[in-house]
Parts: structure tokens; C-alpha cells; sequence
């Protein structure tokens, strides 16, 4: 589903990605870890096309974005534009960024109804169902300021979830709250991996939350992809002496 090669990314002239090669299977949850500054989010962002990259692919849901070599020339490849395959990936950011003047209800409706054009009352009505599934029934018209952090994040990716994406991506949603609501965005988030059909990207901090519902945890540091593997190999029996320096001090 997800399939990026041998991607490299530079910001101006210092570079942050070096050949990763990354793929991810459909209904698979992949967890990204690694020390502050390795390249983590940047990568989230270039699978998202948020960012360009500067070598190698980035193939998302069959669509190819990026350059390829051929005949010692680069060219770009552009199957679909990047704002439209936007709208088939949901994000979840550490700071999930509600709009203060609309409920709960309304946050999660918007996108379906102005990018998707959908029927008003029906987004609504699947927006409602949403927000139960991340257990914030009762909650519905609520505006961000009457929720608590760990609510609002659940809103957050009732939001994302409302777009109907095939592929979620995570970069740290519980690493802004406080610790007694990290538990509860765990928990929807969990939820989401093991009910399948999607596809989930989740850099975390939580190494309790990786090892229980990764199906793979991907070690990075310094712009590389050190290590990857089932849970248990990577946390337990880790390859590189980076993965198990960065274990003893996370863990
Ligand atoms: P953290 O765990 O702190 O979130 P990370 O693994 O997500 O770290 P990135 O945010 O991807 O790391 O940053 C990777 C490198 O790229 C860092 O050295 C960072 O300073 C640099 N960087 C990130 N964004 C930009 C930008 N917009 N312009 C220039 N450099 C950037
Ligand atoms: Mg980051």
C-alpha cells in the first residue's frame, strides 16, 4: 500500500533521508521509533507528499510520486496530484489543531462536505458515529475548549477517519498530553489497528503501545532506517547498537 525507495531528502543543502526503503501492507501497523531529530516526521510528511523528495519514490495506494533514474537523467513522476491523494491518507499530528468555533460534530464534518461535497445531513450523521467509535458519545456538539486534551485528539482522528482514508498515518498524537490521557488515544488507536482495513503509520514514544499493536516497529536515527522488524526481535533482541542505546535510555 505504502512503498517508498530509495528516498533520499535534503532541507536546502543538508540532508535529512538517506535511502530509505520502506514498504508498508495493506491492514499492516507499522511503528516508527527513534531519537528526537532522525527523521521520523519527515518521512510521515514526504509519504503524505507534504514535503518533495529529492531521490527515489514514494508510492502510495498504487499511485507513484517522486523521481526515478533513466538513462542517468531524473525525472519526475506525478500520477496523481498530491493535494488528491491527500484526501485517501488521514494525519494525526501532536497538536491536532481543531477549529475553536466549531463543535465537535462540526470539525469532523467539514472535509467530507467541502472536499468530498457530501451531503450535509449524511456527514453529519456519519461524523456523529465517528465520535461515538473513539467514545465520545454525548460529546457531539461540544466545542474544543469544553473538551479535554485527550478528547480533543480523539476528535482529531474522528476527523481524519471521517475522510474515509485507506492509509492513517500518526506522528506522536499522545506526546502533547498529559500522562492520564495518553491511555484513552491509546486506546482508540488500537481499536483502529486491530478492527483492520486500514493502514497505519504511528510514530510513537510508546513503546508499550508499539510492541502490543505493531505488526512491525521500524528503528530510524540519523535520516536512516537502522533496523526493522517484528516487535519482540526489535525491542527484545535488537540487531544495532544504536536500536539498543536508544532502547535503554526510552525504555
Ligand atoms: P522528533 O522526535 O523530535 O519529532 P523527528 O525524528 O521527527 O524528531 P524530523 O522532524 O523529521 O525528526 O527532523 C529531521 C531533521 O530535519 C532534523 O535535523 C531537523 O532539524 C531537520 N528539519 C526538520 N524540518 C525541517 C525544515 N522544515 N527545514 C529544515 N530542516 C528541517
Ligand atoms: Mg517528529
Amino acid at each position: 500500500v505504502v512503498r517508498v525507495s530509495d528516498m533520499d531528502k535534503w532541507y536546502g543543502n543538508s540532508q535529512v533521508l538517506y535511502n530509505i526503503d520502506l514498504e508498508v501492507a495493506a491492514g499492516e501497523t507499522v511503528c516508527l521509533i527513534g531519537p528526537s531529530g532522525s527523521g521520523k516526521s519527515t518521512l510521515l510528511r514526504c509519504i503524505n507528499h507534504l514535503e518533495e523528495i529529492n531521490t527515489g519514490s514514494v508510492e502510495v495506494l498504487g499511485d507513484l510520486m517522486g523521481y526515478r533514474m533513466h538513462r542517468g537523467r531524473l525525472h519526475e513522476l506525478h500520477e496523481r496530484d498530491a493535494a488528491d491523494q491527500r484526501t485517501r491518507v488521514g494525519m494525526v499530528f501532536q497538536h491536532f489543531n481543531l477549529f475553536p468555533h466549531m463543535t465537535a460534530v462540526e470539525n469532523v464534518a467539514l472535509a467530507p462536505i467541502k472536499v468530498k461535497k457530501e451531503n450535509k445531513a449524511e456527514a453529519r450523521a456519519y461524523a456523529r458515529e465517528l465520535l461515538g467509535r473513539v467514545g465520545l458519545a454525548g460529546k457531539e456538539d461540544h466545542y474544543p475548549s469544553q473538551l479535554s486534551g485527550g478528547q480533543q485528539q480523539r476528535v482529531a482522528i474522528a476527523r481524519a477517519m471521517a475522510m474515509r482514508p485507506k492509509v492513517m498515518l500518526f506522528d506522536e498524537p499522545t506526546s502533547a498530553l498529559d500522562p492520564e490521557l495518553v491511555g484513552e488515544v491509546l486506546a482508540v488507536m488500537k481499536d483502529l489497528a486491530l478492527t483492520g482495513g486500514i493502514t497505519m503509520v504511528v510514530v510513537t514514544h510508546e513503546m508499550g503501545f508499539a510492541r502490543e499493536v505493531a505488526d512491525r516497529i521500524v528503528f530510524m536515527d540519523s535520516g536512516r532506517v537502522v533496523e526493522q522488524g517484528p516487535p519482540a526481535q526489535v525491542l527484545d533482541t535488537p540487531r544495532s547498537d544504536r536500536t539498543k542505546a536508544f532502547l535503554s535510555a526510552v525504555l
